[in-house]
């Protein structure tokens, strides 16, 4: 039996979205056809956008649906770059590929604000990067971490900040939304929020672009006039199905979940077997569904294997893309030593999880280290 504890990399369809989406599957309809069957496939289109709305406290018409969060953040920051509403960025050292890729293809100067080793960026840190900048600054710092599920600064904050200044923010909030208590005004209201469907229990596929009132956004698809003409293209009727309904029961099923319960057990239960083990942001506010371990001694590789031979799914600190475990840039921005971040392991709940679950990798990861305790122990060791 296979234990699934990469949650963060996708987490199961919800029943509530699965349900929905084979519903949807039968539905004839393009949301743009003005007959009985376009029109039905649009009502469904703007429940599901009620629905993600609701989910974060937006209203529905700001709500863009994508192709998943990467887009959405493209889009976020091809608005920005555009037309020169910024003329540089700051960005956390923490953030997502998509961030780092995104505000790099501009062509704009990129300023990437350190972070400590916790993974926490100082509200002062921000504040003289914002006061240095020359010209209009666009600012994207992540909501929480998709490696070490630790919020690097409170977003809100950002966002007052960042209008004091006049700069216009992003925050990628795919890792919180639908797994914590998060809502637009609870993030500070930035200009763009980004949310992808299957971290909360939705679709792969299928993500969206939450803009605030007044903030200009270009389309960089283009073509028909669908999502007001912000992106083009016909709706993903399906997916955007399974996301209103994931949007709508994700909260409670997480909840259910009983997480905080369950990484307290599973830390506890590590750091008993491995005493050398550091967890990552393990001091600074941090996602119930996230923990990743530090220590040297051990390839990432090694260990995914040893633990996917026994059954249980992880993945290396870094997730990786295409199959390749790289360095993490994350666990680097830490301060950790080259040889803790390349062992490091993320283990990520999600709302299936249960105590079974980690009892079984505790097994396996006591098969795994089966010298614990007797290794130098040392946080030292773990950083440069
Ligand atoms: N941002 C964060 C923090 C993520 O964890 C991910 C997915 O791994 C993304 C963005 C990209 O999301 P998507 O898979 O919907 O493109």
């Amino acid at each position: 039996m296979t234990v699934y504890l990469d949650h963060n990399a996708t987490t199961p369809l919800l029943p509530e979205a699965k349900a929905a989406m084979a519903r949807a599957l039968d539905a004839l309809g393009n949301p743009s056809s003005v007959h009985a069957s376009g029109r039905a496939a649009r009502a469904r289109v703007e429940a599901a956008r009620e629905s993600v709305a609701r989910l974060v406290g937006a209203r529905a018409r700001d709500v863009i649906f994508t192709s998943g969060a990467t887009e959405a953040i493209g889009l976020a920051v091809a608005a920005m770059a555009s037309a020169s509403q910024v003329q540089r960025f700051l960005v956390s050292a923490v953030e997502h590929d998509a961030v780092r890729a995104s505000v790099e293809a501009t062509g704009l100067p990129v300023e990437v604000l350190p972070v400590d080793g916790d993974g926490r960026l100082s509200p002062d840190t921000l504040v003289a990067a914002l006061r240095r900048a020359e010209g209009p600054v666009g600012v994207a710092i992540m909501a929480a971490n998709n490696e070490t599920g630790v919020w690097p600064i409170d977003p809100a904050m950002v966002a007052e900040r960042a209008r004091e200044h006049g700069a216009l923010v992003l925050c990628d909030a795919v890792q919180a939304a639908g797994k914590e208590p998060v809502s637009i005004a609870s993030l500070g209201t930035p200009d763009f929020v980004a949310l992808s469907a299957h971290k909360l229990g939705g679709p792969a596929g299928i993500g969206a672009l939450i803009v605030r009132p007044g903030t200009r956004l270009a389309p960089v698809q283009r073509g028909g006039g669908q999502e007001q003409s912000r992106r083009a293209g016909t709706e993903n009727v399906i997916g955007i199905v399974g996301f209103g309904a994931a949007a709508e029961a994700a909260p409670a099923r997480f909840a259910a979940a009983n997480l905080p319960k369950l990484q307290a057990r599973l830390e506890a239960g590590i750091t008993e077997r491995t005493p050398d083990a550091v967890i990552a942001g393990g001091e600074a506010p941090r996602l119930a569904t996230t923990t990743c371990i530090a220590q040297s001694g051990k390839s990432a590789e090694v260990q995914l294997i040893g633990l996917d031979l026994k059954g249980i799914e992880v993945s290396a600190g870094a997730a990786c893309s295409s199959g390749k475990v790289r360095r993490s840039h994350v666990l680097s921005a830490m301060g950790f030593a080259p040889e803790a971040a390349d062992a490091a392991l993320r283990i990520s709940l999600g709302w299936p999880s249960q105590d079974t679950d980690v009892d079984q990798f505790l097994k396996a990861w006591e098969d795994l280290w089966p010298r614990a305790g007797t290794r130098r122990s040392s946080l030292a060791a773990v950083r440069h």
